[in-house]
């Protein structure tokens, strides 16, 4: 509830422990990353981690 005060301006991407990069290629001095999936705010970011994984979750979940 209280963390929708965050200003739009500061998302938060996705650092990929395997490539050591950002998950989206963002590369700006301002950027801000985390290791957290739960706390990154970059759209882009989501759909690229967030899409296998719920893929796979879908087809196990299904019976
Ligand atoms: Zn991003």
């Amino acid at each position: 509830m209280n963390a929708q005060s965050q200003t739009p301006a500061s998302l938060v991407h996705f650092y990929d422990t395997r490539t050591h990069a950002i998950a989206c290629g963002e590369s700006g001095p301002d950027r801000r990353s985390t290791k957290h999936p739960r706390q990154v705010t970059c759209q882009s970011c989501v759909a690229l981690f967030d899409a296998p994984r719920t893929h796979a979750e879908d087809a196990g979940a299904v019976s």
